[in-house]
Formats: structure tokens, sequence, C-alpha cells
């Protein structure tokens, strides 16, 4: 995206309007561009993709054109959606949050992810995976005698394959969640599935990629949470809670301290907070929110993937 043309709301969103109207500058003959660091792009001639790579580059695994969620990524009924995806990860654990936290739940990662949140603990999903077959993927999902799966990512909603197998989960009788970081249109996800909508808080450095016209399509099954890294954050959040009566038109508002990593594994630049103190102010202010801690990562090793 154009930083020059970024337009922020006063409300901290990214509107649709402004999606259409941004460019992308025009790359020279045969070069198309990539994301490098956040808020920069560079131009690669690098042949072709290497799919399965873990250790290949990071454009690798990212849509083409480059990966920004504008309306043309969503899914497009008129235009036939590939059958493919590219895939993180399959694993089955103990949903670690939301309303269904505590439960089995089967998770299907995507790969790649258009934001580069400050306190991204998933960066490996950003260049590791496969291309699958959706069916394939159905298959090695429904074989695991579980009910709950979420499908989430990196960004899964930039695939346009994810509604194929999001609808393929749900025939079969799965309770599909898809965990979003509410810079991608939430409407294409089919009505029957739980979306867990993050809402970007400004210490995540992607604060101005929410969309304004995701609050609108939010339904009474459906969750939004916010990553608080500090008391700005918190405040932020706040706010937008009260300011879009997010407690009454959603199933649960989600509050969750950035975790904060053990000596030596630090996030650069997300320094986490307390739990205790996140859980002071939703008090102080009665806040109609949930507060959840990352179950998994007191499960498990905080930086153990899989689980
Ligand atoms: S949206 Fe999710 S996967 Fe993407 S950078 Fe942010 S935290 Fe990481």
């Amino acid at each position: 995206m154009n930083a020059q043309k970024r337009t922020r709301t006063s409300t901290g969103f990214y509107s649709h309007q402004h999606l259409k109207l941004a460019r992308l500058p025009i790359p020279p003959p045969g070069l198309r561009i990539l994301p490098t660091v956040r808020g920069a792009e560079k131009y690669t001639s690098s042949g072709p993709c290497v799919e399965g790579s873990a250790s290949g580059p990071y454009h690798a695994l990212m849509p083409d054109p480059a990966p920004e969620c504008s309306p043309a990524l969503r899914t497009d009924e008129s235009s036939p959606a590939p059958s493919s995806i590219r895939l993180n990860e399959i694993f089955h654990s103990i949903q670690g949050e939301s309303s269904r936290a505590g439960e089995r739940c089967v998770f299907v990662r995507l790969s790649g992810c258009h934001l580069r949140c400050s306190w991204c603990d998933t960066e490996y999903a950003f260049r590791e995976g496969t291309k699958r077959e959706v069916a394939s993927v159905l298959q090695e999902v429904l074989a695991i005698e579980c009910s709950v799966v979420e499908i989430t990512g990196g960004e899964p909603l930039l695939q346009k394959a994810v509604h194929q197998l999001e609808r393929a989960l749900l025939d079969a009788g799965r309770i599909v969640m898809i965990e979003t970081s509410g810079a991608c249109d939430i409407a294409a996800c089919d009505p029957r599935t739980e979306v867990v909508m993050d809402m970007k808080a400004p210490s995540s450095g992607e604060c101005d990629r929410n969309l304004e016209s995701n609050i609108e399509a939010l339904r009474s099954h459906h969750e939004v949470k916010f990553v608080i890294g500090n008391r700005e954050d918190y405040d932020w959040s706040r706010d937008a809670v009260e300011r879009h009566g997010l407690a009454e038109r959603c199933r649960a508002v989600l509050f969750s301290p950035v975790f904060v990593q053990a000596k030596g594994l630090e996030i650069a630049g997300a320094a986490g907070l307390e739990p205790r103190e996140l859980a002071e102010w939703i008090l102080e202010d009665r806040l109609p929110v949930r507060m959840q801690l990352q179950m998994h990562k007191f499960i498990w090793e905080p930086s153990m993937r899989g689980v």
C-alpha cells in the first residue's frame, strides 16, 4: 500500500473506499512488488515460487498480487475459486482462547499474512507451508474426531479457497471458527462460521488496518478480540467497545494481554503486559468484556508449536 495514500479515519479504521482508491506503485517490467518491512515494498525478479520449502523466501508463500487485503481478494462467486490453499500446519489441541477456551479443537493454520504486528507470535506462518488441495485438507481434518475446527493463520482470509474449506467443514457438521486480523472483509465468511475478529490496538503497529465495514458485518455469534500491550492500548480498546456497542453486537469481547515472554525470548518492541494490570483496569472500569490468557502457553512451553 502506498503510504502517501493511506488515510486514517478519525476512528482509527481504514475504509473500503480508501482501499479502492489506494494504488500500489507500478513495478518495472517483469518484476513484482513484495513486502519487506512494514510500510516498505521492494521489487524482485526472483524465479518461480518454491512451495513447500520451510526455508524458502517469504514472498514464495504470499498471494500474488502483493498481499493487500482488498475487496479484490474477497471470494467472488462469479469467478472460480482455486481449489488449493497454502497450508502451514494442522494440529489437534486445546483451544486456548475465545469463549471456547478449554475445548478440544483442530487448528488449520494457513500461510501468509499482510500485517506485521509488533507482538506477533506466529511469524513462521508468514513463510512456511505447502500447497495443498482443499479436499485433502478436509479429509485430514475430518479424520480427527473433533467437533470444533479453527481456521487461523497468518491471515486466513487472504486465500480465496478458505471459503471452500470453511463451507465443506460446516456441511460436514463441524463448528467452524475463523480467526482473522480484522483487516480483511469478514462478510465473505459463511453465516454459520464463528468469526473471532482481532481489532488491532495502537501498539500492534497495525491499528490503521482495521476495516470499519467489519463492524457492521459482525453477527451475534461472533467474537471480537483486543490484544493489549499497554495502557494506551487499553484506553483505545475500551473506547472502541463503547463506541461500537461491541458487547451488545457479539457473543464476547475478549481482552488479552500481550504475553510476557521469558527472559531471552522477548519480542523486540513488545514488552508484554502483566495480566494483573489488565485485570485491575477492567475491574476498575467495570467493562463488559471477557479477559483471557492464552491457555496453551500455560499448558505447554509458550514457544512450542503445534499445540
Ligand atoms: S495479523 Fe496475526 S499473523 Fe498477521 S502479523 Fe498480526 S498477529 Fe501475526
